[in-house]
């Protein structure tokens, strides 16, 4: 098969033109084209993924759970799911924290600037701070009482409540583990259908992909840039620092700690690992979201990577939604960098008391674009930062959420090949290009 038409080449080129178009747009002036012909293109494409997001999830874990026979290799693969999901956060939280004291970005920002910075960006701010003061009056036990639904219909019909969904059908899919087999099976047939049929519709919405990438990185590019450009990069430019940082940590934890701990744990070769997530990164890139990606990162993972079914079904939405490291990493230099640019200096022991609430945090964040911003806001109260600090850095959020969606997907893609070859259930991969786009079956 030529280059040009694989996934990953037919994704690049459509964000690159995307990224040609927007840039383009910006600077011709139009904006208000893009954004009334173009930009819907791209919701209608996320939508679709989002579409399928619910029954995928939920139809994957009921056969994952149901499927693991018993309850103790249940707790035995979702303990050391939940384990590993903690070392690899807690692993990025500390090269987060490493680099930003060691380079500290906050310092090199002149005051004129932080106070043109913050001024511009108070409204954002002051609205965001708002809804973070909502979720805190709850108290501290209220992301527990988040995870629990009272309505599955009612938790089913919101994406951004996948947590719920989850912890239903862990629930229900233990329910059939204790009731008699033969009464149990048509469930899981029916299940099982669904699932399979829904990965085919994945594969059918990917054949609009790189026209939904180049739309939704267009409409980025117009929103972020604006009508004037300069402003924009004179922006990044004042924060080129942060950014670079949160860059070169992502990359540190992306592309070096979770290929070693795949060579270390498992037996996938880092090549396949990353040739078959090309597209899934892509897409993660793209969309900023973590869930939308999710039906992509479960099929990539069964169909490309061999990663059986039982684990890659229930690892994989346990960990879009709870598994989070490029978001804390993310998190920890955001919030070193805002407390010393605003002249607050955090010692040693107090960023090490936050390591908790930035795994939390982590946790409790929804796959959606700037997904963190509110439990960032949350953080900075914890520490005594004025909550208006999250201004300095909301212009550039944008950019810095596609990058660490990235992180995000590849972090649960690792800790489902871990898991799968520590239980014996990698399959030898298969990259051949023909599963690629719609296969019609009789
Ligand atoms: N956009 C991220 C995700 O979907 C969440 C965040 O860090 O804002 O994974």
């Amino acid at each position: 098969m030529p280059w040009y038409k694989k996934l990953h080449a037919k994704i690049l080129i459509g964000m690159f033109l995307g990224f040609a178009f927007g840039l383009m747009s910006s600077m011709l002036g139009w904006n208000a084209f893009t954004d009334r012909w173009i930009a819907p293109w791209g919701s209608i494409f996320v939508n679709l993924l989002k579409l399928i997001a619910v029954p995928l999830v939920l139809s994957s874990l009921i056969i994952g759970v149901a499927s693991l026979s018993d309850l103790k290799k249940l707790s035995r693969i979702g303990g050391k799911t939940l384990a590993i999901y903690f070392c690899t956060t807690f692993i990025a939280i500390v090269i987060g924290l490493t680099l930003v004291n060691v380079v500290q970005p906050g310092k090199w920002i002149p005051e004129n600037v932080k106070n043109e910075i913050l001024s511009s960006y108070q409204g954002d701010a002051d609205s965001k701070a708002g809804l973070a003061v909502q979720s805190k009056d709850r108290g501290p036990l209220q992301p527990l009482v988040n995870m629990v639904p009272s309505n599955i219909l009612q938790a089913a019909a919101d994406n951004s409540e996948m947590l719920k969904i989850v912890f239903f059908a862990i629930l229900f899919g233990i329910g059939i583990l204790q009731v008699e087999r033969k009464k149990a099976q048509p469930i899981i047939d029916f299940s099982q259908s669904i699932f399979d049929v829904m990965i085919r519709v994945v594969d059918m919405i990917m054949l609009t992909a790189p026209y939904g990438v180049f739309a939704l990185i267009a409409s980025t590019i117009t929103k972020i840039a604006g009508n004037d450009i300069a402003s924009v990069l004179h922006l990044i430019g004042s924060l080129s620092a942060y950014c670079i940082l949160v860059i070169v940590g992502l990359a540190i934890h992306t592309f070096g700690v979770l290929p070693l701990a795949l060579k270390l744990f498992s037996t996938m070769n880092i090549k396949t690992f990353f040739y078959g997530m090309g597209p899934v990164q892509l897409l993660a890139f793209s969309s900023s979201s973590s869930s939308a990606t999710l039906p992509l990162t479960m099929e990539r993972c069964e169909e490309k990577l061999g990663i059986s079914e039982e684990v890659s079904s229930f690892v994989l939405p346990l960990g879009s939604t709870v598994n989070m490291d490029g978001t804390a990493l993310y998190q920890s230099i955001a919030i070193v960098f805002i407390a010393q640019t605003l002249g607050f200096s955090l010692s040693l022991t107090a960023q090490l008391s936050i390591i908790l609430a930035l795994v939390l945090s982590s946790v409790g964040t929804a796959g959606v674009p700037g997904g963190s911003i509110v439990m960032s806001i949350l953080i900075l109260e914890s520490i005594g930062v004025p909550a208006a600090g999250i201004g300095l850095i909301l212009g550039v959020d944008r950019i810095l959420d596609m990058c660490r969606t990235v992180t995000n997907v590849t972090g649960d893609a690792v800790v489902a090949t871990i898991v799968a070859s520590s239980e014996g259930q990698l399959r030898t991969p298969n990259l051949s290009e023909e599963g690629d786009g719609m296969v019609l079956r009789r």
